[in-house]
């Protein structure tokens, strides 16, 4: 089946007793057994360890991706910590040098105990991958587009060194999405989203997942049971609700990620070409330098290159004119996160703080699917 058919039907098999074809929601945490204590086939226990509006999320999440299984969090982040918590006490990761930064700070801060460590490279350079293996290097963490400066990892690139020595790689698709990037095609061993964006894209959910390949896993599936369990006895998982309405929100996914992509592309057009713009992040520009790489690997369902919603922009001038630029935006606003049907605009170096990497002029946005001319015409006001 074909991905606009999969964000409708997979794991929704609707509810047996009533005939109802959209899921109930079903809040009970706990569910009744047999009167000899024993289990009812199919049913569940209790919901931290398993729900039905779970299930068919993770069902739809794992169809979406083309993988074998898929395991829901309360957030990004709780799926990013159990990925790395599966790795052991000692691990060794190499990350990208312009990662979300909190995944780093997971790393640093949360289970610096756990004595887990990390290199940062830039990974469009493979020999400095390659250079930063140790002994104790378990995983490789790619994340394309970058955030903020949308650098294009060469996905299958980095998977070949990754084999050669036995390490795993995973694979940070919240901002590409499965709608324009196939990680499980480039032999990518999970894949790792936050939910609350594209996936739930309407800003009012907060989740995340991991999803495991199709192919049998090379470590005999020790890791995706390691992540199972830190979501059932760990416990940061989402509630049914947020399953429920996940899982209703990602019926239109594949209609709104092209119309994201669409206007992406038309206002990256047109601020290149705005005076006060130093330069445009956007895969999609022929003048792009990771430009050749997205064609490669960041595909839409039709087949056709297609580059996502997300980009960000130098503004002339330096920090007070970007957040000068930002503020007379009226119908972008001025918010973090993305992904949501609506455009946002953000200035990431005043939110990561003192120790942001963020150009100090950069604005990152997040193109909603708003019709294109009133977004190009926000912005012309806002030059004025
Ligand atoms: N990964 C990326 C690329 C993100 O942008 C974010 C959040 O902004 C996360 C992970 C963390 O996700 P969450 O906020 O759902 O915990």
């Amino acid at each position: 089946m074909k991905i606009e058919t999969l964000a409708i039907h997979a794991g929704n098999h609707g509810d047996l007793t009533s005939g109802a074809v959209v899921p109930p929601l079903i809040l009970s945490t706990t569910f009744e057994r047999a009167n000899d204590g024993s289990l009812v086939e199919g049913r569940d226990i209790y919901t931290r360890a398993s729900n039905p509006n779970r299930r068919a999320l993770e069902e739809k999440l794992a169809a979406l991706e083309g993988g074998s299984e898929a395991i829901a969090f309360a957030s990004g982040q709780a799926a990013t910590m159990s990925i790395f918590h599966a790795l052991g006490a000692g691990s060794h990761i190499i990350l990208p040098d312009d990662i979300y930064y909190n995944t780093k700070v997971i790393i640093d801060n949360l289970y610096a105990n756990f004595g887990l460590t990390c290199t940062e490279v830039d990974m469009t350079d493979l020999s400095a991958i390659k250079r930063a293996i140790k002994k104790n290097t378990k995983l490789i963490w790619i994340e394309t587009p970058s955030n903020p400066s949308l650098k294009i990892t060469d996905i299958q690139a980095v998977v070949k060194i990754a084999k050669a020595k036995d390490i795993l790689v995973a694979c940070d698709n919240t901002w590409a999405t499965s709608f324009f990037t196939r990680p499980f095609d480039f032999g990518v061993d999970i894949i790792m989203h936050s939910t609350t964006k594209y996936f739930g894209g309407h800003s009012d959910i907060l989740g995340g997942c991991v999803i495991l390949p199709a192919l049998p896993a090379s470590d005999g599936g020790v890791l995706g049971v390691a992540i199972r369990t830190f979501q059932s006895v760990g416990g940061a998982v989402p509630s049914p609700f947020d399953c429920w309405l996940l899982n209703r929100s990602l019926s239109t996914y594949a209609i709104r990620m092209p119309v994201h992509a669409k206007n992406a592309m038309k206002l990256a057009v047109f601020l290149e070409n705005q005076p006060q713009i130093e330069k445009v992040n956007y895969p999609g520009l022929k003048s792009n330098q990771y430009h050749r790489i997205a064609k490669k690997q960041m595909i839409g369902a039709d087949g056709v290159p297609c580059f996502g919603g997300m980009m960000s922009i130098l503004v002339k001038g330096g920090e007070k004119q970007a957040l000068a630029l930002a503020s007379n935006l009226k119908i972008f606003k001025h918010a973090t996160s993305l992904g949501g049907v609506e455009s946002l605009i953000e200035h990431r170096y005043s939110v990561e703080g003192l120790h942001s990497k963020s150009p100090e002029n950069l604005l990152r946005i997040s193109v909603g699917i708003e019709n294109i001319i009133d977004l190009i015409a926000d912005f012309e006001q806002a030059f004025k």
